[in-house]
C-alpha cells in the first residue's frame, strides 16, 4: 500500500523506550537519542503531539497482582507516565523544540491541564505537546490514550516506536525464523492477537480509520522516513 508524507502525527512511546538498556527507570542518553529523532521531524516542518507511557516506573496491572487496590496502582502509574514527561521535556527543550505538557490529572505546577483546543493551537504554532497521565482514568493503558489523542488532534497517523521494526509473525528474539509484516489490517491485529496495542486502542483506531505505522524507535533517521511515507516498518490500516 503506497504510504503519504504526514503533516501531524501522533508518536506514541511506551515507557519501556526510555528506559533504554537500563530497562527500568529513565536513561538520559536514550532519552537524548529519542529528543534528536523528534527534533528531525520538527525541523522539516512536521506537526508533533506525543504520549509517552510509564511502564519503565509503574504499571497499575502489576500492582494489582500484588493485592493493590488496582484503581491506586493504575493512579500510581498514570503519575509515573508525568515523570516521563517532565523528562522528555527537558531533553527536547535542552535541544531548543519548544514544547508544552499537557496533563490529564490537574497539576498546574508541573504542566498545563488537557485542553483540547489549546493543545491543537500549540501543534499550529509548532510547539511539541506532550500528554501525560493518559486519559486521567483508571483501567486505560497509554496505547489508548494514544489512539484517542490522535483522533483529538486530528492527527494523520499514530506512530508507535518500539524496539523491533515493525510487526512480526512471532517475537523475532526469540524466534529468528520470523517474518516482518509490511501492512496489515486492524482486523488482522486483532485476530492474530498480535502483541502491538492493546486491543481497546486498535479497535477505536478501526473505529474511526486511523493508521497505525510500528517502528523501530532505536533505527537513528527511521521517524523521519515514516513522515516522508517511505515504507519503514509495518503499517496497520483498514
Ligand atoms: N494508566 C491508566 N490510565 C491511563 C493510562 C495509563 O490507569 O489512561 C496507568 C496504568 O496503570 C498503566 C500505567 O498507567 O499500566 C502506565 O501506562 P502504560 O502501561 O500504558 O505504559 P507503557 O506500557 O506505554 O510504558
Amino acid at each position: 500500500m503506497k504510504r503519504e508524507p504526514y503533516k501531524r502525527v501522533l508518536l506514541k512511546l511506551s515507557g519501556e523506550a526510555l528506559a533504554g538498556d537500563l530497562g527500568y527507570g529513565i536513561d538520559t542518553d536514550t532519552l537524548d537519542v529519542i529528543a534528536n529523532e523528534v527534533k528531525q521531524l520538527r525541523d522539516a516542518g512536521t506537526e508533533v503531539a506525543i504520549v509517552v507511557g510509564g511502564g519503565n516506573i509503574f504499571r497499575g496491572v502489576k500492582g494489582a497482582t500484588k493485592g493493590m487496590d488496582r484503581a491506586t496502582a493504575d493512579y500510581m502509574g498514570m503519575l509515573a507516565t508525568v515523570l516521563n514527561c517532565l523528562a522528555l521535556q527537558d531533553s527536547l527543550e535542552r535541544k531548543n523544540v519548544y514544547t508544552r505538557v499537557q496533563s490529564a490529572i490537574e497539576m498546574r505546577a508541573l504542566a498545563e491541564p488537557y485542553i483540547r483546543r489549546k493543545a491543537v493551537r500549540h501543534l499550529e504554532k509548532g510547539r511539541v505537546v506532550i500528554f501525560a497521565a493518559g486519559v486521567g482514568s483508571p483501567y486505560f493503558t497509554t496505547d489508548t490514550t494514544a489512539a484517542l489523542r490522535a483522533m483529538e488532534m486530528n492527527c494523520q497517523v499514530l506512530l508507535k516506536g518500539t524496539s523491533v521494526d515493525g510487526i512480526y509473525t512471532a517475537d523475532p528474539k526469540l524466534h529468528p525464523e520470523a517474518t516482518r509484516f509490511e501492512d496489515l489490517t486492524y482486523m488482522d491485529v486483532l485476530q492474530k492477537r498480535l502483541k502491538v496495542m492493546d486491543s481497546t486502542a486498535i479497535s477505536l483506531c478501526m473505529d474511526n480509520k486511523l493508521p497505525i505505522i510500528v517502528f523501530n524507535l532505536r533505527d537513528r533517521g527511521a521517524m523521519a522516513k515514516v513522515i516522508r511515507g517511505e515504507p519503514i516498518g509495518t503499517l496497520v490500516h483498514v
